[in-house]
């Protein structure tokens, strides 16, 4: 579905990420990792071509995404991101409605459906009881959802989260992951998902993608991603590698330096 073809990309004069060429099949939930600065953001920022590559190039469906409309692009390929804020303070209604921008067109105003797809959107991530509500006067986690429903209400094919679950406590973060895996495994969505919690990558996704100072490290199965020699060698600190207790899936715990 998503063909990356050697793309290297730089601000100004380094290169932020060099000979990038990965390809995700439909359906599929990809964990991108990495530490900080290794250009995460960056390629989720070129998934979406909210930037261009200076070299190489994304094919969606085969098609370039050069050639794709701006417009066009936001009906298939939704994004969350980082921040999870709006500068006025609009209601949660106005918000998620925001997601069927991409198919009006010349008309300005929302047809029934494009209401109904937004109510929708708003039951499935649970904050319809919201919609009245400014954004600027929910929590952290109410805010997140919200920006799903705006995806959801694109009706993508593909969404692009950058670290999701940043700043949410246990509880919200697990329910924003669940609602992501049921949106994966249940709506067929493909889910991108760059994160710097290496154990829930590794619980949550299919295919893991390590970047290390742009490039690709390595890439596969969580089992063969999280290696303590990996780990280790990329971010450059000592953990632990086991199990998890229940799912079997790799697992890290940081080590003290000083016993
Ligand atoms: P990550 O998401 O993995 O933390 P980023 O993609 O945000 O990494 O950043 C990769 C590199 O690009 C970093 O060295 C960062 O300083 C640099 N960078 C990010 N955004 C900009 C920008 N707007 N202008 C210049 N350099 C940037």
């Amino acid at each position: 579905m998503i063909e990356v073809n050697g793309i290297s990309f730089r601000y100004q004069k380094d290169w932020v990420l060099r000979d990038i060429s990965f390809q995700i099949g439909k359906g599929e939930f990809v964990g991108v990792i990495g530490p900080n600065g290794s250009g995460k953001t960056t390629l989720l920022k070129i998934l979406s071509r909210l930037l261009s590559p200076q070299q190489g190039e994304v094919l969606f469906e085969l098609v370039p995404l050069r050639r794709m409309g701006r417009a066009d692009i936001a009906k298939r390929i939704a994004v969350v991101a980082q921040e999870a804020y709006s500068l006025f303070p609009f209601s949660v209604a106005e918000i998620v409605l925001m997601g069927r921008s991409p198919y009006l067109g010349a008309l300005i105003f929302e047809s029934r459906r494009d209401l109904e797809i937004a109510e929708r959107a708003m039951e499935w991530t649970d904050v319809l009881s919201l919609s009245e509500r400014s954004i600027d006067e929910l929590s952290g986690g109410e805010r997140k959802r919200v920006f799903i429903a705006r995806a959801l209400a694109q009706e993508p094919e593909v969404i692009l989260l950058d670290e999701p679950t940043a700043n949410l406590d246990i509880h919200h973060q697990i329910e924003f992951l669940d609602l992501i895996l049921s949106l994966n495994r249940e709506r067929g969505l493909t889910i991108i998902m760059a994160t710097h919690d290496i154990n829930v990558a590794s619980e949550f996704c299919d295919r893991l993608i390590l970047l290390r100072r742009g490039e690709i490290h390595r890439m596969g199965v969580p089992q063969e991603v999280i290696t303590k020699e990996t780990i280790e060698m990329v971010y450059g600190c000592e953990v632990w590698v086991d199990h998890h207790p229940v799912s079997g899936m790799p697992r890290i715990s940081l080590l003290r330096v000083r016993s």
